[in-house]
């Protein structure tokens, strides 16, 4: 056994006792390893065997160094305030330098109880686990911040959802766990001591560049507001959509957390909901990147006392970064769009060219990501294949005929256009009922569905000639229409 492999350090639980609550996890009663991120595990710096593993992140033992703690935390869900929300079943074990000098969380999730749980049981089952393990990676794989899988852990006890399921846990590593949600907890409260505390440990863990500032808690907002309209922007580009958009899921170093009901598009439809409890399709596609701007407002009114005494100049101040969100994301998405068509330059119907495009797109329902994909062999010959998806010929010929007139003016060989079509289009996503297809396999005891699906997505920007399969959208008989929180 190598305990020394880990050197956990415990910065979040030397925080004073109000930000958490001191926990162990609840042991199972017969834990057995489905996945290591072997990757992942070297870039911290982690050597345990399979049995270390299976004893010391499913909970059952404790790391030498860990202190574990559930973090406290608030936020709007559906835009509805709940002062009180907490890890309530995730339980943080400590962080640990990464062999590149960066602090990362390491958290177990659907390790029991917290006194966060309420009425939950602090549990998870499988499906939730190996749809987050599954996702989180192909995110991180397609370049898009996001918290990490490092295992995924079966407990050998059932959990009850509307049926019985196996139970599985998740160990999550994550640059932090600190949320929108976890200043409004304080804001709440009107603890201004505990406001500032926070405020200046996230500026010193991941936002160094705003000590010195004039105003390092308006610098904050600024920086985190440059994240999170990043962020959206690599969704929107992937045709990502998150789910549950709440304060308390968005992340203030601005990764993807929480892979509840979130999912990827197959047919593009810009107002489309998969998860189950969005009924009103607040968190639609299309409505992300207003809903993170509204996330970070809520961010921004925590902050007001920080960053002037004077109230009115404070929300002056804020208001001004706040707003300048709009034309920041607008800015990421059109660079990202740009690329998407092949294009690097600036010209200013570039616009015009992309709507048009996601107009026919949506008129047809045509797959987001095959359609963006066969750009790259359209750039290269007169691909018949591209057209068919389109209902219209005149249109789309017509664009077609736009398009390569505006990739002619980007002076490069056609072959590199290609290229550039092809390192930001992924061939391959984690589609819905392959996802569906890994869970049903995995309750027959199968994890080869599972594995083979994330060697697929190790590399989603590459052909790979013997899995086309996975690229294709679902049959008729397989869409998968909802989602669920899973939890
Ligand atoms: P989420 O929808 O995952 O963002 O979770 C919202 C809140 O519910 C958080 O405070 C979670 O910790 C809590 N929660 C979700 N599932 C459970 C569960 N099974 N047991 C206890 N708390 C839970
Ligand atoms: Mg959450």
């Amino acid at each position: 056994m190598n305990l020394n492999s880990i050197t956990f350090d415990n910065s979040y639980a030397r925080l004073p006792k109000k930000f958490y609550a001191n926990v162990n996890p609840t042991p199972v009663k017969n834990p057995n390893i489905i996945k290591l991120n072997t990757q992942l595990a070297d870039n911290l710096g982690i050597k345990l065997n399979n049995i270390d593993l299976e004893k010391f992140f499913s909970g059952n033992s404790l790391l030498e160094g860990s202190q574990p703690i559930a973090m406290a935390y608030a936020g709007h869900q559906f835009g509805h305030w709940v002062p009180q929300l907490g890890d309530g079943r995730a339980v943080l074990l400590g962080e640990i330098i990464d062999t590149n000098g960066c602090r990362r969380d390491i958290q177990l999730k659907g390790c029991g109880p917290t006194p966060f749980s309420r009425m939950g049981d602090g549990r998870a089952w499988l499906g939730p686990i190996l749809r987050e393990y599954v996702l989180s990676e192909a995110m991180e794989n397609m370049g898009v911040p996001t918290t990490r899988a490092l295992s995924a852990i079966s407990t050998g006890e059932s959990v009850y959802r509307e049926k019985e399921f196996p139970g599985a846990i998740l160990t999550r590593v994550a640059f932090s766990h600190v949320r929108v949600g976890t200043f409004q907890y304080f804001s709440a409260r009107q603890d201004l001591e505990g406001l500032k505390i926070l405020a200046d440990y996230v500026i010193n863990r991941h936002y160094q560049n705003c000590v010195n500032d004039k105003n390092p808690y308006l610098s904050l907002l600024k920086e985190v507001i440059k994240r999170q309209a990043l962020l959206v922007s690599k969704w929107m580009g992937i045709g990502f959509i998150h789910g549950v958009l709440n304060t308390d899921n968005t992340s203030i170093y601005g990764e993807t957390i929480d892979y509840g009901p979130c999912a990827f598009m197959d047919e593009y439809s810009s107002n489309k909901v998969f998860s189950s409890i969005d009924q009103t399709g607040r968190y639609a596609y299309k409505n992300q990147p207003e809903i993170v701007k509204w996330n970070l407002a809520c961010f921004a009114s925590c902050l007001l006392p920080l960053i002037d005494e004077n109230e009115k100049q404070a929300i002056s101040l804020a208001q001004n970064v706040v707003d300048e969100f709009s034309d920041l994301y607008k800015s990421y998405w059109i660079k990202i769009f740009r690329n998407k068509l092949g294009l690097s330059k600036v010209y200013e119907n570039d616009q015009k060219l992309i709507d048009n495009l996601l107009n026919l797109m949506e008129t047809d329902q045509t797959d987001f990501t095959l359609t963006f994909r066969g750009l790259s062999t359209l750039a290269n010959s007169n691909s018949l294949e591209f057209k068919k998806y389109f209902s219209n010929q005149n249109k789309i010929n017509e664009w077609i005929n736009n398009w390569r007139h505006r990739i002619s003016q980007e002076g490069k060989e056609k072959k590199d256009i290609a290229k550039l079509i092809n390192s930001i289009n992924p061939s391959y996503i984690p589609r819905n009922h392959r996802i569906e297809e890994i869970i049903d396999k995995a309750l027959e005891g199968d994890y080869s569905y599972f594995e083979l699906l994330n060697k697929v997505l190790n590399k989603p920007y590459n052909d790979q000639n013997e899995y086309k399969n996975f690229q294709v959208p679902p049959d008729i008989n397989q869409i998968v229409t909802q989602t669920f929180c899973g939890t």
